[in-house]
């Protein structure tokens, strides 16, 4: 029987406490045209043995990211309780209606669930499994990793990444967090719209959080997904939950794991105007300030000189834009420069 909880409309058969492999659903209510009573019934997968500390795992808060929700479906069905100390809370689809529609926003309430933070009890969908992630699984969480990836408009350096954080102990704890999973890259940034997400409200609570961003291009390679599925291994290596030796999946011929910065706005190019975007350099290149990053062709006028897009100061090829049709203050390119203080 579904446990009804005061505190959140969102019920479960899941018992968090309990030892062993549990697979099941979040059932969160979604009463519509065709389905009065209806429910919307999101995977989810405890398993624990013993005590330890708890991990959370969450992919597809965006749904048009796929190497989390690949990476996690296949951990369930891998993972056994026996195989660790501790308990492994997974979501694989965190945005479920979205993952299903293959969307980044919900497309039952067209919200996005990473501004959705802490949610809503009475709210509109995607609030409410914020709410219910917030109130009820948060608190059990020592460490958050929530598997992200460019999606539709940008492909990523496969990379795990956190913010900077006032508190020192926290800062470092998340610091081994980040490295544990080593990813090709570890990116320390400070974002500029951060009210919402899930990260901040992980980080609120003193707790560690790091997210991926993990390919892009709404699209799978089997380089992302090895590198997801080590990722994954080397946390749980990392917290003492599972025995083994971690291990750094390759990237482009080159297994690595870089920490890495975006110190000044000249990291962040964006779109001055609408058109077709050329870039002239793939991920990882190394980029030289003022060089050329790509140009704005005008398909409406073929005799209009390109735009050139320079690059706002050196560094490396973090992220780009992936679709060619651009509008003016999209993100063309994100270059990133190794920390020397991490
Ligand atoms: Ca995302």
């Amino acid at each position: 029987m579904a446990k009804k909880s005061e505190s959140s409309r969102v019920s479960t058969d899941i018992r968090y406490d309990k030892d062993g492999k549990q697979v099941s659903y979040l059932r969160v209510p979604n009463s519509r045209d065709n389905s009065g009573w209806g429910t919307l019934l999101m995977p989810i997968a405890v398993i624990k043995n013993g005590k330890g500390p708890t991990v959370l795992f969450t992919g597809g808060n965006h749904g048009d990211e796929y190497e989390g929700p690949v990476a996690l479906l296949k951990l369930i069905r891998a993972l056994e309780a026996k195989a660790i100390k501790g308990r492994v809370i997974v979501i694989p689809g965190l945005n479920f209606p979205a993952l299903m529609a293959g969307t980044r926003l919900s497309p039952i309430d067209g919200r996005n669930m990473n501004r959705a933070f802490p949610g809503e009890r009475a709210g509109t969908i995607t609030q409410v499994i914020a709410h219910y992630v917030q109130t009820q699984i948060l608190p059990m969480v020592d460490a958050a990793y929530d598997l992200h990836s460019g999606g539709y408009s940008m492909f990523m350096t496969p990379s795990v990444m956190i913010h900077y954080l006032p508190n020192k102990k926290q800062m470092a704890a998340t610091v081994e967090a980040m490295k544990a999973f080593r990813a090709p890259v570890g990116l320390v940034i400070e974002e500029l719209d951060t009210e919402g997400m899930l990260d901040t409200a992980v980080e609120n609570m003193g707790k560690v959080f790091v997210g991926a961003e993990l390919g892009g291009g709404a699209v799978l390679t089997p380089e992302t997904i090895a590198i997801t599925e080590a990722g994954i291994r080397n946390v749980l290596i990392h917290f003492g939950m599972a025995k083994g030796k971690p291990e750094t999946a390759p990237w482009r011929g080159r297994r690595e794991s870089l920490v890495m910065e975006t110190p000044d706005i000249g990291c962040f190019s964006m779109a001055m105007d609408d058109g077709l975007y050329e870039p002239f350099l793939e991920l990882r290149d190394t980029v030289a300030e003022g060089q050329k990053l790509g140009q704005i062709h005008y398909p409406q006028a073929p005799e209009r000189t390109p735009l050139v897009v320079r690059a706002g100061t050196s560094g490396v090829l973090y992220c780009r834009r992936a679709p060619g049709r651009i509008e003016k203050g999209d993100t063309l390119a994100v270059l990133a420069k190794p920390s020397k203080t991490w």
